[in-house]
């Protein structure tokens, strides 16, 4: 736990940029610790290892909870009756069925399209021709608060790099008039940041080292 790093980032990105505390890894009682001290978003991408936190800090009403990872099909349903934000969504026919769930439900998620900006085969996420594409079929689609975009940057790219990746996000963001940009991790927030992010996903600044 690096509290430190945590209060230094959050003092020096502007207003407009959220900070997601990715608690993959950690456990219930690290997560409050940092609630303690103002923290509210909490990200995680595994279904089962979030649920289990949620059921224990259930009556910390003000915690919000974004769902970070890979989207199984069969979890959706799940996903959406314990995740107020969904970051990853990385298909037409995930969104689909979590606009059918959330009308089943009643529920509204806000969601944010995983775009892929690069060719990472080891990424998910929309490409961006598709997704003009199909914008005027998203944005018809119920119970859904599409209110930005997400993107994961590959390993191992210069800063400079990282930069110009996060700035076509930010751009095709722009065009469909979406303000958020789910992007930055503990490596690349700060390109994130001077790139116009507005969710920047922290997990080893905040938590430390993963096991
Ligand atoms: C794990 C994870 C993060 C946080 O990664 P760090 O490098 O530890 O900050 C952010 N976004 C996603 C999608 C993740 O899976």
């Amino acid at each position: 736990m690096n509290l430190s790093n945590y209060l230094e980032i959050k003092n020096k990105i502007p207003s407009n940029v959220n900070i997601l505390a990715v608690s993959k890894g950690f456990k219930s009682q690290e997560i409050k610790t940092i609630q303690d001290i103002g923290q509210n978003d909490f990200g995680e991408s595994k279904f089962q290892e979030a649920f289990e936190k949620q059921l224990i800090l259930k009556d910390f009403k003000q915690i919000h909870w974004h769902f970070i990872g890979r989207i199984q099909s069969n979890k959706i349903k799940k996903i959406v009756q314990n995740f107020q934000y969904i970051h990853s969504v990385d298909s037409f026919e995930k969104l689909q069925k979590i606009s059918n769930i959330s009308c089943e439900e009643m529920k509204n998620p806000i969601i944010m399209l995983q775009v892929k900006f690069s060719n990472d085969p080891t990424k998910g996420g929309l490409n961006p021709d598709f997704l003009m594409m199909k914008w005027r079929e998203i944005q018809e689609l119920k119970n859904i608060r599409l209110t930005g975009l997400m993107t994961i940057n590959p390993k191992g790219l210069s800063s400079k790099q990282n930069l110009e990746l996060f700035k076509k996000c930010r751009s095709l963001a722009d065009s469909l008039q979406l303000p958020d940009c789910s992007m930055g991790m503990s490596g690349d927030w700060q390109e994130a940041v001077e790139a116009g992010s507005t969710w920047i996903r922290l997990g080893s600044l905040i938590f430390g080292q993963r096991s």
